[in-house]
């Protein structure tokens, strides 16, 4: 059986995407549709299918997600202006893709949200 979602064949460079960032755990790229100027996905390479499959094993990948992100945000320069990251989960949260992912977000002032 074929388990792979568009985000697993973006990591395996099967589809086309503007990966911006790789190691061995996480993977980052441009949002195809993206809501702000700066739009960027964090995905662990390895599928866990949302947030609400984090365990006392497989918890730190959280952290370099976030990790990640940051350092992102310091390569392109908008650190010091702000960002905003989120996680959707399942329906009522707005996921559509079930494999974990951080959205990056910034490049512009972003609407109050909460
Ligand atoms: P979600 O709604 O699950 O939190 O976020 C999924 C995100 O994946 C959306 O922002 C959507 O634009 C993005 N997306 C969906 N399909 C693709 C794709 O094939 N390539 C890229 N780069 N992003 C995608």
């Amino acid at each position: 059986m074929n388990c792979e979602n568009i985000f697993t064949k973006i990591i395996k460079k099967k589809i086309k995407s503007k990966i911006i960032y790789q190691n061995k755990k996480v993977t980052a790229f441009e949002d195809a549709n993206p809501k702000s100027p700066i739009h960027i996905l964090i995905v662990p390479n390895k599928i866990i299918k949302s947030i609400n499959k984090i365990n006392k094993k497989n918890k730190n990948i959280i952290g370099t997600m976030a990790y990640t992100a940051i350092k992102i945000a310091k390569k392109f320069n908008f650190y010091k202006q702000g960002y905003r990251i989120v996680i959707n989960c399942n329906k009522y949260g707005g996921q559509t893709i079930p494999h974990l992912h951080m959205h990056l977000l910034g490049g512009k002032i972003l609407g109050k949200f909460c």
